[in-house]
């Protein structure tokens, strides 16, 4: 099921259908690690992928497969792959591209442990790494070198909203033969379809928005069928980080809801964007709807709606924020995001803490920063608790 269908129709539909023996409508969870086959002959044939079928669920399970086919149709990707967490979904992808030796550029500006794996990890595996501070595509230009085989980025960041023009960066990509990875987790593809820009793969933490209900974790990796082979045969399948079918099952019923939950997740952030903005106690605020916001323009073109994302810093630095977020009382504080109830987080002792301080403020993430991940709740309830906890 592909794009003769809007997204919301194949949210519910894609990648599922009545189950063939049985007719049960909803994609049942086979939560059996292992599958039998009729004869020693077919096992092997299944084995050596000369027959489709399953033999093992870290080799693949068929609730699995429903997502990956129904997350491939979202974003207008050849296949998919579903990894046991976001962060499982992005070392694999990276780890596809590159070995000893190759070169990787990526934004400082993208999530935590993602900068950590890159920052860190892949220099004990000899792979170099560039970091790009800013959103300028010159920068990325500069930066990549003969051995580059990849760039890696977010768009809008986390958590300071830096918005990235994904068709220009997909474009000076292509035309030096250097893959792209995209962190979508932020936008989904309700609000951004990068590789209809021009990216080679999209990432996702399938934990947030995919499944919405901050209920299972898991990750998600789109791109081109040989890719996602490459993916599935010389990383995946080995270093083992594969979902639980009954995560598989959880995230698929989020996704049916996901363009409800979006649509009414960005228009209470646009409002509360709106109200911290003209807030007197509000140094400043980050979210592209904003007019005020650099990326404002960009991300006008290339999302269908700003995001449900917000962070913001308070005059009177940390000690202020830590008054905001201890007063409130329908947000949550919690780490995590894209979930039906509204979260708040202090970035800098919690998603950032082992970025270094200097590296931290380097990118935009002072020891006041405040994010928000805007849910469903009334627009007007959220405002009202924001407002009582910063009168206080
Ligand atoms: N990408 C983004 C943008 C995130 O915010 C997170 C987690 O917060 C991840 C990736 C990692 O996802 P997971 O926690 O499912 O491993």
């Amino acid at each position: 099921m592909k794009d003769e269908f809007q997204i919301e129709t194949m949210a519910v539909h894609a990648g599922e259908g009545p189950c063939p023996t049985t007719g049960a409508l909803d994609t049942p969870i086979y939560m059996s690690s292992t599958f039998a086959a009729p004869t020693t002959d077919e096992l092997a044939a299944i084995f050596e992928e000369k027959q489709e079928g399953y033999v093992y669920t870290r080799y693949g399970n068929p609730t699995l497969k429903a997502l990956e086919d129904k997350m491939a149709a979202l974003e207008g990707a050849e296949a998919g792959m579903a990894a046991a967490t976001g962060m499982a979904a992005i070392t694999t992808a990276i780890l596809a591209f590159v070995k000893a030796g190759d070169h990787v550029v990526a934004s400082t500006s993208i999530y935590g442990a993602a900068y950590n794996f890159i920052n860190e990890k892949l220099p004990q595996m000899g792979v170099e790494r560039t970091f790009v501070a800013s959103s300028d595509i010159g920068e990325y230009e500069r930066a990549l070198r003969p051995t580059t085989k990849l760039i890696y980025f977010e768009t809008p960041s986390n958590p300071v909203l830096q918005v990235t023009d994904i068709a220009a960066l997909g474009k000076l990509a292509n035309e030096r033969g250097v893959a792209t990875v995209i962190d979508n987790t932020f936008a989904t593809p309700v609000l951004q379809r990068p590789l209809e820009l021009g990216v080679d793969v999209a990432v996702h933490s399938a934990t947030k928005y995919l499944c919405g209900h901050g209920d299972a974790m898991g990750g998600l990796i789109l791109g081109q069928r040989d890719y996602i082979h490459r993916v599935y045969r010389d990383i995946l399948r080995d270093f083992g980080g594969v979902m639980s079918p009954f995560n598989a099952w959880l995230i698929l019923r989020g996704i049916r809801t996901l363009p409800l939950r979006m649509k009414a997740s960005c228009a209470n952030a646009w409002r509360i964007a709106d109200f911290l903005n003209s807030h007197s106690t509000v140094e400043r605020v980050n979210y592209p709807g904003l007019p005020s916001h650099p990326g404002h323009e960009l991300a006008k073109r290339q999302m269908k709606a700003s995001g449900a994302m917000i962070s913001f810093e308070l005059k009177g630095g940390y000690e202020a924020g830590r008054k905001v977020m201890d007063g409130v009382k329908v947000f949550s504080r919690a780490a995590s995001l894209g979930d039906t109830r509204s979260l708040i987080l202090h970035p800098a002792s919690s998603s950032h803490r082992a970025v270094p301080r200097e590296e931290r403020l380097a990118i935009g993430i002072s020891d006041s920063l405040v994010r928000l991940s805007v849910g469903i709740e009334s627009g007007e309830d959220l405002i009202r608790d924001l407002e009582q906890a910063m009168e206080s």
